[in-house]
């Protein structure tokens, strides 16, 4: 069987290799870049997060997330860590569940990818952009941008997202899906920085700290996260604010996003604190106040917003003062105006319906002998492995599928 798939990524790397399993299937990825896996070489800030040890369900979104449920129950994160295994990847874990490899360096992963398909006889033909794709009688039609013409009996769509501009996000697999009837849903950027206000951010701008965040809308909680965020001068960016990101893309307006600028301690211990340090430095200034617990401009902003000079000395600080501070440092806020676009996005949400196609096999149910997998489909992960992870598991099954081999791979 001649399986052609369309899009040499992370997806589309894991599908050749497991179409290819059986000889008889002769594989060719058509890649528009001039080199496969671009994107992946920029995962995880270069070292490539490849997976996470607790990735479940949970963790991914999109009008139905249970769609995911059977490619990454057949091959989960550990699964997807014995083939890279197999393919020569050494990995290292991190207490967080997150997987880069041992070398550090993402070039590694997409090497063993690509050299593992070539010694398997796949072919990958790079700077190919596919423009068009067809079904004629029984073969897949295939159009180069030259108008020159590939055919195949199966068709994979592997071609990825819009984020991730810079390195190769295009919305080329949604408009081919389309072209066979699929639709597709509303997209948009996610795991992406936040737009606030930026009255009070943009002079902490470089500022990292730990914080608690929350998204609400009228007292309603959207999302909630913890771990580090930094400020920037049009809003906020860091691990815990991608977490928050998905819900203020689809979902954010009119929303405020709340920070707990010292998540270890509660209102209570943090007007203890302050109380403590009023009688043992009474006459320290109240830019001091915070010293030893907080980043000095962060205290210093949460003292501008709450009207508090910075020269007045502890002493002078009333009970009612301590308390709001306490309040600023438990909620100090930013409204929400948006967020950056896909260029800056790490993963798109949003997507090809997967009510067109069957979770079993990643088939399309409109087209026989068309199959998609990846980040094309409406599914999306969370921060920390789980994209790539979801690339895999629905590329692996998709390549399974195309190639015939499901039965004998159970
Ligand atoms: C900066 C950044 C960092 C990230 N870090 C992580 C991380 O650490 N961990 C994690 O799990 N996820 C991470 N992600 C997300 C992850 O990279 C993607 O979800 C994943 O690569 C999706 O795999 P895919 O195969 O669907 O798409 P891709 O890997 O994007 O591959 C699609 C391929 O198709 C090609 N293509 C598109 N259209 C055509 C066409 N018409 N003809 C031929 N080829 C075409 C593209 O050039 C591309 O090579 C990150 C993303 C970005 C942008």
């Amino acid at each position: 069987m001649d399986i052609g798939i369309i899009g040499g990524g992370a997806s589309g790397l894991a599908a050749a290799l497991a179409a290819r399993e059986s000889l008889d299937n002769a594989v060719t990825v058509f890649e528009r870049q001039n080199r496969p896996a671009r994107k992946l070489l920029a995962t995880g800030n270069g070292r490539c997060n490849l997976t996470n040890r607790g990735a479940g369900l949970e963790n991914y979104h999109g009008g139905d997330p249970d769609f995911a449920g059977p490619a990454l129950y057949r091959f989960g994160p550990e699964d997807t860590l014995r083939w890279f295994a197999g393919l020569g990847l050494v990995t290292r874990t991190e207490p967080s569940g997150r997987v880069y490899p041992l070398a550090d360096t993402a070039g590694s992963v997409a090497d063993v990818l690509r050299l593992a398909l070539e010694a398997r006889g796949g072919s990958i033909q790079c700077a190919l952009p596919i423009a068009r794709a067809e079904k004629q009688d029984d073969r897949f039609l295939l159009t180069g941008p030259l108008g020159e013409r590939y055919a195949c009996d199966r068709l994979i769509i592997a071609c990825g997202g819009m984020a991730g501009a810079r390195v190769g996000g295009v919305k080329d697999g949604y408009e081919l899906l389309r072209g066979f009837g699929h639709t597709v849903t509303e997209l948009r950027p996610a795991l992406v920085q936040l737009r606030t206000d930026n009255t009070w951010v943009r002079s902490l701008k470089g500022v990292r700290t730990q914080a608690r965040l929350t998204l609400e809308r009228e007292g309603a909680v959207l999302a909630a996260a913890a771990g580090e965020v930094q400020f920037t001068d049009y809003g906020l960016t860091g691990p815990a604010v991608y977490d928050l990101s998905r819900a203020a893309s689809v979902d954010g307006a009119g929303c405020v996003v709340y920070l707990r600028l010292l998540p270890e301690l509660d209102k209570v211990d943090i007007i203890q604190y302050m109380t403590n340090k009023q009688n043992d430095f009474p006459d320290l200034k109240a830019e001091n106040l915070l010293s030893g617990a907080l980043h000095n401009s962060i205290a210093r902003t949460v003292l501008r917003r709450v009207q508090i000079p910075q020269e007045t000395r502890l002493w002078a600080l009333s009970e009612a003062a301590l308390a709001e501070i306490a309040d600023m440092l438990c909620r100090f806020d930013a409204p929400l105006t948006g967020t950056l676009g896909f260029e800056d996005a790490q993963v798109t949400a949003g997507g090809a319906d997967t009510a067109q196609f069957d979770p079993e096999t990643m088939a399309s149910r409109l087209m026989p002998g068309l199959y998609a997998c990846g980040e094309v489909l409406d599914i999306d992960g969370d921060c920390g492995g789980y994209n790539l992870q979801w690339a895999w598991s629905s590329g692996r099954l998709a390549g399974l599928a195309a190639g015939g081999l499901l039965e004998a791979a159970v």
